[in-house]
């Protein structure tokens, strides 16, 4: 029997340290609607990201919807088809139109040269994806988004931790979404938080996820319950502690995997060395090009399922090509993302994987 290996598991910090927190919610009761370890939690975010305002949410999904609610987008939204399904229901349920731009082959983000000619007087806003915690082409997106008065909002789902030129990844677009759900690099349970630096946005985000009230009696607005409660925002306070140590795991892990898989012909490996960002390691994808090493990357995720190691094709299929969305937006040509796709697959990285089993995983793949 082997042992189960699955493509991530949660980061948790120590027991005691939980249960600490926990003593003061059940002292306060106090347990959600702007608790005291939510606010604490708010106050080491602003800080960690080096930001002026945050607004903590119950999950990324919801905070990601009100973030296109405050800013009153409608028509059209340029996005990523290369993406976690929810950037593009954040869209649609807001009724607003997603249009899919290609990716770039080098890192998967939105390929900013291919973005103008999608542009038209629909255009609205730019929802781009720090896809697997790579940065976007944060310079080039805020001059379109500047020369033609359009939004920019950042999916930022993957990319906690991650800095450009030294600075936060939150510091750049008019808003950004961070989850903070179970699988993340950096999880409160379920959680998510937008960080913005127009303080204008701060009343309207924080009436979207309570129901669009205000104060006792004005009710200003429609909305959601969307807010963190005390055990989420206490989990993320206890995590935090544990962030910097949990990347340098992930970062070790990756550099197993890049040396190990390195003379793997046909087995392309995501270059986080040579930009000048500080990368989270948050996911380790590969592409398989079947021309090459004569297996498909189907192939090798069956043999690695039969080993008991759990991959993720991420992101498979693509959303223009999902059952809910290829009817309508499926008629794309988007060559790049689709190539990807079809090869890509996330093999297992968190910080309590062992060496031992990144290396039953790599001699998997080499004796395929
Ligand atoms: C996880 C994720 C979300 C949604 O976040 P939740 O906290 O799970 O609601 C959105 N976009 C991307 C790219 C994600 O990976």
């Amino acid at each position: 029997m082997n042992k189960k290996i699955f493509v991530t598991k949660p980061s948790m910090p120590p027991l005691q340290e939980y249960v600490e927190q926990l003593k003061i919610i059940w002292n306060n009761e106090w347990l959600t609607n702007n608790g005291i370890m939510h606010n604490t939690f708010e106050d080491e975010l602003k800080s960690y990201l080096q930001v002026d305002y945050t607004t903590l949410y119950v999950n990324g999904h919801l905070a990601l919807d009100c973030a296109i609610k405050a800013l009153n987008l409608n028509g059209e939204v340029i996005t990523t088809p290369f993406t976690f399904v929810s950037t593009t229901h954040a869209i649609v349920m807001n009724g607003l139109t997603p249009v899919f731009c290609d990716i770039k082959m080098e890192d998967y983000t939105i390929d900013e040269n291919k973005i103008e000619s999608l542009i038209n007087e629909k255009t609205t806003a730019i929802l781009a994806v720090h896809v697997y915690g790579c940065p976007c082409n944060v310079e080039v997106l805020e001059k379109i988004a500047r020369k033609h008065q359009l939004k920019l909002i950042y999916d930022a789902a993957h990319a906690f931790g991650v800095g450009i030129n030294g600075k936060s990844i939150a510091s750049y677009g008019d808003i950004s979404m961070f989850s903070f759900h179970a699988t993340k690099v950096f999880n409160s349970i379920e959680g998510g938080a937008l960080v913005y630096e127009d303080g204008s946005l701060q009343k309207r985000l924080n009436q979207l996820k309570n129901f669009g009230i205000e104060g006792p009696e004005e009710i200003v607005d429609t909305g959601f319950n969307a807010k963190m409660n005390e055990f989420s925002a206490a989990m993320g306070l206890c995590n935090l502690k544990y962030l910097k140590e949990d990347i340098e795991i992930r970062k070790h892990i990756t550099m197993l995997y890049n040396e190990s898989l390195s003379d793997c012909v046909g087995i392309k490996i995501l270059d986080t060395q040579k930009q000048n960002y500080t990368q989270n390691y948050a996911y380790f994808p590969i592409l398989v090009d079947h021309t090459v090493t004569g297996f498909t990357r189907d192939e090798l995720f069956n043999k690695l399922l039969n080993n008991d190691i759990f991959t993720r094709k991420y992101f498979y299929p693509l959303i223009t090509k999902s059952e809910c969305y290829h009817l309508k937006y499926g008629n794309v040509y988007l060559p790049v993302a689709d190539y990807v796709s079809e090869r890509v697959l996330t093999l297992p990285i968190y910080a309590s994987l062992d060496d031992n089993d990144v290396e039953r995983i790599c001699n998997i793949i080499k004796a395929m």
